[in-house]
């Protein structure tokens, strides 16, 4: 639970204690922190975190393996939770409902981006991501994400949860579920699509089920046979280790794929005005280059980049995810493993999504 001073300090308006694990560069592990988190504003809330998931990104952060990350770094930005603070103009929550926070934290909320609700693409380059970043509605301090005990945030980026819904499945929803979500809706995958995941992860699995809700056949790029029966059991068509001598054609492709490949090869498998929506982002060393050539020579396909999802369809993801029951598939661990479960990510030994149990971070 939250100290019970935690939460008489939100009410005085002072900075609130908190509890996370963090690394202190990028090549060290995970040990308990204290830090202070800004005081609850006016439209802000203060959620006491129940479940954090484990997204790849979290380990291309840790690891500086997209920028020079900022240091102690406490991860995590699919977040669940129940509300213990509001403030004063707070109207989306009140005290006992459950929460969801994702990526963002707060943006300009003027622009025409968020206006759009696109707050992940802020023109006035405000977004504030939930960790290692810096905030420039708090006087540039850097925020620490959600491997720790409470978080705050503005009311218009954290999501309505039902009080009754599993709170440790709803986490992952927060980033692999609307990043998933967004570009399937963007491209409007329907009924009869034919349409391809490549790679099977923690966004890769959420891919599957939301195509196949929407009616599509949906076939499987891994890289080892390993989650195969898994794939089939899920519903995929078909399950493919790699893209030679693969004969179907694909309305869609979403490429989770967080690793170095050859993202021409996914093209080449696009139907005439078929498109490819890359979402895995792999370290900056291993960039992804597009065959230019190739895209002119077999002309008419479309490739785009979607970042998670802005904070309306976020809320909609969640929606659709509860009311047909999508959800992650998950293994709850203990703060303490959290290597270990970076390991296992990194090591192909992981099954999907790892959601870290809050109550097991001691006080
Ligand atoms: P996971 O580690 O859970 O899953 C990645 C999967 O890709 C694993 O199953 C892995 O297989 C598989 N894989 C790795 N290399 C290949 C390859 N060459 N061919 C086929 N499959 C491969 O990661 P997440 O699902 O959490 O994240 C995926 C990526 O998406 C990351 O780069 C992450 O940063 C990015 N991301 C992007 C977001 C956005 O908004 N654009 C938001 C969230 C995440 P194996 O099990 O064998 O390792
Ligand atoms: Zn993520």
């Amino acid at each position: 639970m939250l100290l019970e001073s935690n939460l008489l300090q939100a009410q005085n308006a002072t900075e609130i204690d908190c509890l996370g694990y963090a690394v202190a560069h990028k090549d060290d592990t995970f040990k308990p922190f204290r830090f202070k988190r800004h005081a609850l504003g006016d439209t802000d809330i203060l959620i006491e975190i129940l479940f954090v998931g484990i997204c790849h990104s979290d380990i291309h952060s840790v690891r500086s393996e997209w920028k020079e990350g900022i240091y102690p770094m406490v991860p995590g930005h699919e977040i669940a939770g129940r509300v213990v603070a509001v403030g004063h103009n707070v109207s989306k929550f009140k005290i006992g409902d459950n929460a969801g926070v994702g990526c963002m934290v707060n943006s300009c909320g003027v622009c025409r981006a968020c206006k759009q609700s696109q707050e992940q693409f802020c023109e006035n380059g405000k977004v504030v991501f939930t960790y290692d970043c810096l905030d420039c509605f708090h006087q540039n301090n850097p925020t620490y994400g959600g491997y720790s005990n409470s978080i705050v945030v503005n009311e218009r980026f954290a999501v309505n949860v039902p009080i009754d819904a599993p709170l440790e499945k709803v986490a992952p929803l927060l980033c692999a579920g609307i990043t998933t979500y967004s570009p399937l809706k963007f491209s409007n995958v329907k009924k009869g699509d034919n349409i391809a995941v490549a790679g099977f992860g923690g966004l890769g699995v959420m891919a599957l089920k939301y195509a196949l809700q929407m009616g599509a056949q949906v076939s499987i790029f891994a890289r080892n046979e390993i989650k195969k029966d898994e794939a089939l059991r899920l519903g995929a068509k078909a399950f493919y280790t790699n893209t030679k001598n693969v004969e179907s054609q694909f309305d869609f492709i979403i490429s989770t794929i967080p690793t170095n490949y050859n993202v021409n090869a996914y093209i080449e498998l696009l139907k005439f005005g078929g498109e490819l929506a890359i979402v895995g982002l792999p370290p900056v060393e291993n960039a992804i280059k597009v065959d230019v050539t190739q895209l002119i020579f077999q002309g008419g396909k479309k490739v785009y980049g979607s970042l998670i999802g802005g904070m309306k369809e976020t809320q909609k993801m969640l929606d659709f995810s509860l009311q047909h029951k999508i959800y992650p598939e998950i293994e709850i661990i203990s703060i303490k493993d959290i290597d270990k479960a970076y390991n296992n990510l990194t090591n192909g030994k992981a099954r999907f999504r790892y959601v870290i149990d809050m109550s097991t971070l001691q006080c």
